[in-house]
């Protein structure tokens, strides 16, 4: 706490420890060892996460913990925070993060602290950072030297866990097992199914990782190799895991043409193995499925109603962010990056793929859809922020063939945008009953030289301000809870979530008429208005708007059930 002494809050030490006697004029001493309360913010509206309404108390903090709530004016304490004209809710849980080993790289996560995320689940779509193995290992060490610097310490989800908290953390972190980077290991990245000793080794390694850490299971079934995995498969590895683990969180096989058949494959392999379904970003992509938006949603009203445990997540955009190497068919993607930019090589394949390509961007509208929003080279670089169009029309060129000659330069590592969905059907996610906001976004600042989607940075503020407060969506609590309480309720999450005695003490102070989010494509590096404080685990990381050192964040391990 010595970080955030202010002076007020010095003098309010010195009265509670008894050291008040030191100062010129104190006659005598109060003999207790510390004030009864660490901070205590006053004179705020409080939003508990529940989804009830909101109520004038107090909240005060001792140890990281939420030791009281009510009228605390009276109360001693270390720091006072005074939160009038504000509204103090529980901090964010950012249910499908891509934060991951990034975290290396950026270990104050500015993009998603400054949002009021106190806690982040990555290990999504189907990748986690852990376990290494197999015959991508050799890749794998490789990349994470030249991405960090040093050689990985790791193989295994403990290890990787232990090198988060080793570097410390400013939220708290946890983590799926990706089924894609397991089949990666265990059976390589062909399109074959797997044989019954890979399917004993795949169930073990599920089994390790979340003996070791894990939150639940993911899915990426639109990426290598993970695509390759068939539903029995999917079910088989699921049902391995222990019933109070069985969290299955799927990117799902398709989310533009065949979404609905893909929905009714996640809600199979949640009902065939006994887990909970957390569809990820749930989306109709292109116009020609917007309507199809709708459908989703009925359908997962049906699955409720049949006793499915289902909650989707979403980012309040209309645009999507992936790999570029999406645009491509997946069987030019069987077997890995290297046989993909062959591939690309080979003439006897050019028409073929042209035509399965454009067929995508038509889909999407045109190749002004299609934004660069990353790429691994220095020259590539002055391509991020530019739809494909744009740089076709600047250096008249072929934008398909321009696509093809960006994936090999930068060995297919080009991140894109793609602008493939519709407001109506945004605002109809982001009110379904069981549907939670999240930022499906890595941590980012300022100087690291990205171009990211606005979705690191406004994820948050967004979907308060602009579709619950001028869209009205639903309520502000229950917004709230859909950021809160219900992420924290799938997750099994006991101790956070919600503003309760004895709860973590994880809390956003926000002022509801100045929130805004300031991100946008064209130039993504800004952080949202109207969040002047975030705690984490009863330590000020922002403080009157600005960012501190403090990294009091923890890695989380649920106990096995
Ligand atoms: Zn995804």
């Amino acid at each position: 706490m010595e970080t955030f002494l202010t002076r007020r809050s010095f003098l309010t030490i010195l009265a509670g420890t008894g050291a008040a006697s030191l100062l010129p004029g104190c006659a005598t001493a109060p003999m207790s060892a510390r004030p009864a309360l660490d901070l205590v913010i006053l004179n705020g509206m409080l939003i508990d996460g529940t989804g009830t309404v909101e109520r004038r108390l107090d909240v005060g903090i001792r140890d990281g913990v939420i030791a009281a709530i009510g009228n605390l004016s009276g109360a001693a304490a270390a720091r006072v925070i005074d939160a009038g004209g504000l509204k103090v809710v529980p901090g964010f849980v950012d249910i499908h993060s891509h934060t991951d080993l990034d975290l290396l790289k950026n270990p104050y996560a500015p993009s998603k602290v400054r949002q009021g995320v106190t806690t982040e689940v990555s290990g999504q779509d189907g990748e986690s950072a852990a376990p290494i193995g197999g015959t991508g290992m050799a890749e794998s060490l490789q990349h994470f030297k030249e991405s960090f610097g040093f050689e990985c310490p790791y193989r295994t989800m403990d290890g990787f866990l232990k090198l988060l908290a080793s570097h410390g953390t400013t939220q708290n972190i946890l983590s799926m097992v990706g089924l894609g980077t397991l089949r990666a290991v265990v059976v390589g990245f062909d399109d074959r199914p797997a044989t019954g000793d890979e399917m004993a080794a795949m169930k073990d390694a599920a089994q390790l990782a979340v003996e070791n850490g894990c939150w639940g299971a993911s899915t990426g079934l639109e990426y290598t190799p993970g695509s390759f995995a068939t539903e029995q498969e999917l079910i088989e590895i699921m049902s391995a895991l222990p019933a109070g683990r069985r969290l299955y969180a799927s990117h799902m096989r398709n989310e533009a043409d065949r979404v609905l058949e893909a929905l009714q494959e996640a809600i199979a392999i949640a009902k065939g193995s006994n887990s909970r379904l957390q569809v990820s970003h749930l989306k109709a992509q292109n116009k020609v499925n917007w309507p199809k938006q709708e459908v989703a949603l009925r359908m997962l009203d049906d699955a409720l109603a049949s006793g499915l445990d289902v909650h989707v997540d979403r980012y309040p955009y209309v645009a999507f962010n992936t790999g570029l190497t999406n645009l491509f068919p997946l069987w030019s993607r069987d077997g890995g990056t290297a046989k993909f930019l062959e591939r690309l090589k080979d003439p006897a394949l050019g028409e073929r793929l042209r035509t399965e390509v454009q067929r995508k961007v038509d889909g999407l509208g045109s190749w002004d859809s299609v934004l660069v929003s990353s790429v691994r080279t220095e020259e590539g670089k002055k391509y991020q922020g530019k739809t494909i169009q744009q740089i076709a029309v600047e250096e008249s060129c072929d934008p398909y063939e321009f696509t093809v000659a960006l994936q090999l330069r930068e060995d297919a590592g080009v991140g894109m945008v793609g602008f493939g969905m519709d407001e109506a059907g945004t605002e109809m996610v982001l009110a379904w009953k069981n549907s939670m906001v999240a930022s499906d976004a890595g941590p980012h600042s300022p100087d690291d030289g990205s171009w990211p989607h606005p979705r690191s940075y406004g994820t948050f503020p967004r979907a308060i301000a602009r579709y619950q407060r001028d869209r009205k969506i639903t309520s502000l609590p229950d917004m709230i809870r859909k950021m809160t309480s219900l992420p924290a309720e799938k997750l099994g999450l006991k101790d956070r979530g919600i503003i309760a005695q004895g709860k973590a003490a994880d809390i956003v102070l926000f002022d509801y008429a100045a929130i805004n989010d300031r991100s946008v494509f064209t130039d993504p590096h800004q952080f949202p208005d109207g969040i002047p404080y975030v705690i984490v685990n009863g330590v000020v990381v922002v403080d009157d708007g600005t960012q501190t050192s403090a990294r009091p964040g923890g890695i989380l391990r649920p106990s096995i059930a």
